[in-house]
């Protein structure tokens, strides 16, 4: 590509949906090495990424039911830091340097959290893939991703989904579903549109984080870097 990358610093929310390649469940290497791919590209194109990964793709914590709701979100949250150590994984097999920091502790296999440390991890050139989500119950990967984006001043979340754009109502269903180039944080939120949750909506409008919705490929995801306009953008 001969024009130069529209941002410097990104942080990419991978849901874990997206990560099972449309089964619903467990981790698609096909999917782990596309998306691998694309980030090599960005990266070696000088772009700085930070990574939040969820955890929907092995466990949530609002659908186990019975269960008391802290111990269900701390499963959800253990459960993306297999995400995070497969993505890392993944990475590091294409010579793409990467660090994994968890919101909760596990010192055996990741970094904690720590900002100044995952900012200059990023100012090297090194991948940062934030596990655990917040690290708190109640709280879910999407507002994980507004927080990280804010603190690590990113320019934009890149939401890579299983679907293409934000529709008023889900396109798979409904064929007569509108699709949205363009919404405002509060569009999102009165509306109920599924991009976000309304805790992590509100976060990237308190901070004017931008978002862009688009269909997880690897293609997608340096052209998004690119400024091509795709999906939908939240601002
Ligand atoms: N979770 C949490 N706190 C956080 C992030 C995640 O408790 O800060 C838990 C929550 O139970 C959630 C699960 O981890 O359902 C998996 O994350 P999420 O559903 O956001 O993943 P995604 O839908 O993006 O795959």
């Amino acid at each position: 590509m001969t024009q130069e990358p529209m941002y410097k610093r990104v942080l990419l929310k991978i849901s874990g949906e997206a990560l099972s390649g449309g089964t619903g469940f467990g981790i698609n290497n096909d999917v782990l090495k596309d998306i691998s791919l694309g980030i090599k590209e960005l990266v070696e194109s000088g772009v700085e990424i930070a990574v939040v990964v969820g955890g929907g793709n092995f466990w949530r914590g609002r659908t186990s039911e019975g269960m008391d709701r802290t111990t269900a979100d701390y499963i959800g949250m253990l459960a993306t830091v297999m995400n995070a150590m497969a993505l890392q994984d993944s990475l590091e097999s294409l010579d793409v340097p990467t660090r994994v920091q968890t919101g909760i502790e596990m010192n055996k296999v990741a970094e904690p959290y720590i900002r100044r440390r995952a900012v200059r991890h990023l100012e090297k050139g090194r991948v940062v893939i934030f596990g655990a989500g917040t690290g708190n119950p109640y709280f879910s990967t999407d507002t994980a991703a507004a927080l990280r984006a804010a603190e690590m001043e990113a320019e934009v979340i890149l939401l890579a989904k299983n679907v293409d754009a934000v529709y008023d109502k889900d396109p798979k269903v409904h064929p007569d579903a509108k699709k949205f180039t363009h919404l405002t944080y509060m569009e999102v939120i009165n509306r109920e549109l599924k991009v976000m949750d309304s805790t992590a909506t509100s976060l990237c409008m308190d901070n004017n984080i931008v978002i862009k919705v688009f269909e997880l490929s690897t293609e997608n995801i340096i052209k998004v870097v690119y400024g091509e306009n795709m999906g939908t953008i939240v601002e």
